[in-house]
């Protein structure tokens, strides 16, 4: 690596990759620098599945219209006003426009998944997934001459009033004219989670039985280290993408199939039996993210989603599968709950379904009457065997905890925005963030303030250039 660069960037996912790009594409020579061996390298992006994207006509892989409008509002509604309106729309805006550029750099989308949840009209899905954008933008990063540094944790920054001067791993200097943070959460950091969720009413600690969906490269260090220099935070440690995820996943790295995608068509049960929430409130685009969190909420931080015979074919299936019974009670024996609580539960749901016309494509009128928590769509009665149950954990995907930004990316100290260090991805996700998800937002999010921060850093290291001139 060059022994001053223009721009340094520092993470391996899409955000860094997008932000390397377009450094490079503004004439910046650049260097990116990866935690991860190189057969682990792409971050959480390379479980990725599709891209949120306004439009307001038809548009290749996607169907009818998503204006910026509906856009807004779904994420004003998922976030409960948790957002910056201004870095919002920056990013809806923007997801309309970014596809081309992603395609000239080998992306390739095809229509949705059958199966995938409720997507085609707003989600562009990638071709070969996650895993083909991010070999796709190493290829196209490589060929522009983007210095690329694997197994290269950067564990501290050099600043300076404000201002990037290096950064540091293992003792190594990387020195650069402008940097841009884009190294991920820290949801791979157990002890952090461990510190931030801290001990319930139970006495538990229910970070200890988190899931990680992603890479394990994403401790937060550098998240941290900014923090403690006093950059402006964003968000709660608290807030995450949270999904209910199998039991059985691995630690980490279990990635998208290992997501329990049928509690919109049943009902879901703690350890103790009982319904905790209303498990039809919306589409399940917009309300699987809140269940690993409620789940989290649940004595030993398990819960139970169960379907019958009728439920089968209408979601994506696990990769393992799930316990099967001819009986309800057989289903408790199973799963070691107790039959007869849980069986109340299940009468007692069963008979509050009222009639309707089931539809899963619309917010349909099979709701409970008298029931408390409600179902309030898709409420049909478990009664066709056989049934099947699938144990869930609460599954991190990223957490929102980051640092504060603006339109042009800056990493902020006491309000002021940095003239050279930038930041994009999950490390400022929080900014649009504050809690909840829509599907396909994250990598909005990232190609958006990805390529943002590329430019304003090689605009920068052109400042810097200028001045020593
Ligand atoms: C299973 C799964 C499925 C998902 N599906 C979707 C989806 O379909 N659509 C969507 O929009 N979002 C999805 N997401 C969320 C999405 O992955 C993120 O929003 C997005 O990838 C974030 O990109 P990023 O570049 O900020 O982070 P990442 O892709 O996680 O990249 C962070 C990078 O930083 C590196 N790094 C960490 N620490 C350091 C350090 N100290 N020094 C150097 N490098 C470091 C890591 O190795 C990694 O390469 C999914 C996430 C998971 C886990």
């Amino acid at each position: 690596m060059r022994r001053m660069l223009d721009v340094l960037v520092i993470g391996g996912g899409n955000a860094a990759l997008c932000a390397a790009l377009m450094a490079r594409e503004a004439g910046a020579s650049v260097g990116l620098l990866e935690a991860a061996p190189r057969e682990w390298r792409g971050g959480n992006s390379m479980h990725v599945r599709n891209l949120r994207c306004m439009h307001d006509a038809p548009q290749d892989v996607l169907v009818d219209a998503y204006p910026e409008e509906e856009f807004w509002q779904d994420l004003l509604k998922v976030t409960g006003g948790l957002t910056d309106e201004a870095l919002a729309r920056l990013v809806i805006r923007a997801s309309a426009t970014c596809r081309p550029w992603m395609r000239r750099h080998g992306v390739r989308f095809q229509p949705s998944l059958s199966g995938a949840l409720h997507t085609a009209r707003t989600n562009a899905f990638f071709m070969g997934g996650g895993k083909a954008l991010v070999n796709a933008y190493y290829r196209s990063a490589e060929a522009l001459g983007v210095d690329i540094r694997y197994d290269t944790p950067v564990d501290r920054l050099e600043l300076a009033d404000g201002r990037f001067v290096a950064a540091v791993s293992n003792g190594q200097r990387f020195e650069a004219r402008a940097c841009v943070l884009a190294a991920g959460g820290f949801e791979s950091n157990r002890e952090w989670l461990r510190e931030a969720w801290g001990r319930n009413e139970r006495g538990e600690w229910p970070a200890d039985n988190f899931l990680i969906r992603g890479t394990r490269f994403n401790t937060g260090t550098l998240l941290k280290f900014m923090l403690d220099a006093g950059a402006d935070p964003v968000g709660d440690a608290t807030q995450a993408h949270m999904v209910a995820i199998d039991a059985r996943a691995p630690l980490y790295d279990g990635g998208i199939c290992t997501r329990i995608d049928c509690v919109s068509l049943g009902v879901v049960v703690n350890r103790d039996g009982e319904r905790f929430y209303d498990e039809g409130e919306d589409f399940w685009p917009k309300r699987y993210a809140i269940w690993g969190r409620l789940v989290a909420q649940q004595p030993g931080q398990v819960a139970y989603s169960v379907i019958d015979a009728k439920a089968i074919g209408r979601f994506m299936p696990p990769v393992f599968d799930g316990t099967r019974a001819d009986t309800l009670p057989a289903l408790a024996r199973a799963l070691g709950l107790d039959a007869g609580r849980f069986m109340q539960t299940m009468t007692a749901y069963n008979a509050a379904c009222r009639p309707g016309s089931f539809d899963h494509t619309a917010l349909d009128d099979c709701a409970t009457a008298g029931l408390v928590p409600a179902k309030t769509h898709w409420a049909r009665p478990i009664d066709t065997p056989p049934f099947f149950v699938y144990a869930v954990r609460p599954g991190v995907t990223f957490t929102y905890l980051g640092l504060k930004t603006d339109a042009g990316a800056a990493v902020r100290f006491g309000g002021r925005p940095s003239a050279n260090l930038f930041v994009a991805g999950e490390m400022m996700a929080g900014n649009v963030l504050g809690k909840g998800y829509t599907a396909g937002v994250g990598m909005s999010i990232g190609t958006a303030f990805g390529r943002i921060a590329g430019t304003q850093a090689a605009a920068a290291a052109r400042g810097v250039q200028r001045a020593a001139a």
